[in-house]
């Protein structure tokens, strides 16, 4: 298979022809701790250093937090929210700064994008959408700082006016995953930060590169000292102590349902909100009357869109027995044209897998697969080349009971299964203890808004596949995560409630006779 398939990862260019073509740094990246508005060396003096999976040289070297570090860094933001004085600014004060912000990283998107292609292995052109889109959110989070508001009860009685105003919860530990870094990032940071709320943010060890460039942009727009802090380290230690520590009062975490359930359980000690967004495994049931053309774009895209590491990937589509031969022949060609390979080819769709062990981990899943019964029908081979490249995969004669057809591969590769009608189709999409996004493909209208309320997921896609826009909000059903971000719940996920009653005139109601 691997021969006739459209990698771009041969060796047509050198990394040095590459890399002068889009201005890479000699160096390595370098990047400091970020806490109370200083940069500092870890207190241990240790470092972090990534290695580009597309390229095999190391882009980034950080210094590495220690749990000291990450003490100082929750009392700089503990300190930062009780001053008040972020809380309270204005919501325009709040939302000039977010826009100041938005403009800023828009002049270094070029270098934004070329940071997350080094340490992530994705590719270019799409980095520097991710990172429009990742603007896009700040300056939404800029419009909700403006439009915060409670509500009130005018229907108590006479005697009673009630308001209920919205207060920002307070320090709020963000720790994010590799896969998307600072988009991730921006669909929480800004919607902290127009709450009121303070934060201690650590990335993703591996890509951590965006969120300590953002630290220079936070002190440009005058984001108050402590307001923001940035360490770069580990989850068992510094992410650790981010759940657990006392003097954080909510913490928002992207990523695996392992580690948001390992996080819940520490967050538990201390009864701190906690708001997860976790995997999936996101079905797509596809009806014979379905426009086919676009239906099969959709499922290539919605499969290999950044190697299928991807919590929304369409890792699993649901065929109907009577066009399932044909449409995953269709699949298959369009999939064998994917360009994949070198990230910073302008061409590149499909781009590195993040890691050695990450790769390893895909390549188990598909041997599981076929000791299972299922057929490798496209790719599955790891590509021969400097980097870590995986072909566009597709396994075919997947049941339902597979482990390929239950469990995130995380990788680019489309599990494929069939159904006879509409209750089989929606009985094996809810067959699964993710229930994060599912898509359908029908010209029927009643067909697809019966499956659309009978999937449980967080996000249906009718006709259509990982549309997405700030003001519609999103998150998952069961093990895909709690509690949603974007839109109108993205701000209220970072507030309190608080209810003020107003007793108008005299006391009415009086416990103990007035006069006795
Ligand atoms: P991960 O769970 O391994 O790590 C995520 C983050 O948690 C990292 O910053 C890591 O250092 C930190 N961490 C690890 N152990 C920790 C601990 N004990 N305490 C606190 N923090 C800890 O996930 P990953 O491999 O980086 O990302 C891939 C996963 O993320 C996939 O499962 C994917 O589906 C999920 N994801 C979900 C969404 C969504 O919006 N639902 C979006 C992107 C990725």
């Amino acid at each position: 298979m691997g021969e006739q398939m459209n990698s771009t990862s041969s060796e047509t260019m050198t990394w040095v022809e590459r890399s002068r073509e889009h201005s890479v740094p000699e160096q390595p990246f370098k990047g400091q701790l970020f806490i109370n508005g200083d940069w500092r060396e870890a207190s241990d003096g240790g470092r972090i250093t990534r290695t580009s999976p597309a390229y095999r040289k190391v882009v980034s070297d950080f210094c590495k937090a220690t749990v000291a570090d990450t003490q100082d860094a929750i009392s700089a933001a503990r300190q930062a929210f009780d001053k008040g004085e972020w809380s309270q600014y204005s919501g325009a004060q709040r939302a000039a700064i977010l826009n100041k912000i938005a403009d800023l990283v828009m002049q270094n998107q070029q270098q934004f994008a070329l940071q997350e292609v080094l340490e992530s292995g994705k590719p270019i052109s799409q980095a520097m959408d991710e990172i429009e889109w990742a603007v896009d959110l700040w300056r939404y989070a800029a419009v909700c700082a403006r439009s915060l508001h409670g509500d009130s009860f005018n229907n108590l009685g006479s005697d009673m006016l009630a308001m209920v105003v919205r207060e920002p919860i307070g320090v709020v530990s963000i720790i994010t995953p590799w896969n998307f870094p600072f988009l991730i990032l921006s669909q929480k940071l800004p919607f902290a930060l127009a709450a009121g709320c303070t934060a201690v943010v650590k990335p993703s060890e591996l890509t951590s590169g965006t969120s300590v460039m953002l630290a220079k942009i936070l002190v440009e727009a005058d984001v108050p000292a402590g307001v923001v802090n940035i360490l770069v380290g580990e989850g068992h230690d510094v992410g650790a102590l981010m759940t657990s520590h006392e003097d954080v009062d909510m913490v928002t975490f992207t990523g695996s349902s392992a580690v948001g359930k390992q996080l819940t359980a520490v967050a538990a000690q201390s009864l701190k909100k906690v708001s997860l967004e976790l995997g999936g495994k996101n079905p797509q049931i596809i009806f014979p009357d379905c426009d086919w053309e676009a239906a099969v774009d959709a499922v290539v895209f919605g499969t290999f869109f950044n190697a299928g590491e991807c919590c929304n990937s369409g890792s699993r589509i649901l065929v109907h027995e009577s066009i399932a031969a044909d449409f995953q022949k269709a699949v298959a060609e369009r999939a064998a044209k994917v360009p994949f390979g070198d990230p910073l080819c302008k061409e590149t769709k499909v781009g590195a897998i993040v890691s050695d062990a990450h790769l390893n981990v895909i390549q188990t899943y598909l041997q599981v697969a076929v000791a299972e019964g299922a057929q490798i029908s496209l790719g599955g081979c790891v590509v021969e080349h400097s980097g870590l490249y995986m072909q566009p995969t597709i396994v075919s004669n997947v049941t339902r009971d597979m482990q390929i057809a239950r469990e995130e591969v995380f990788g680019p590769v489309l599990s494929v299964l069939t159904f006879s009608d509409l209750d089989e189709a929606v009985s094996i999409a809810n067959d699964c203890f993710y229930g994060l996004s599912a898509g359908v493909w029908s010209a029927n209208i009643d067909n697809c808004l019966k499956v659309a309320r009978s999937v449980k997921a967080g996000t249906v896609w009718i006709n259509g596949w990982m549309s997405g826009y700030p003001e519609l909000p999103f998150g998952g059903y069961k093990q895909s995560g709690q509690g949603r971000e974007l839109g109108r719940a993205a701000l209220d996920e970072f507030t309190e409630q608080k209810t003020i009653q107003m007793h108008i005139g005299e006391r009415t109601g009086w416990w103990l006779p007035k006069n006795a």
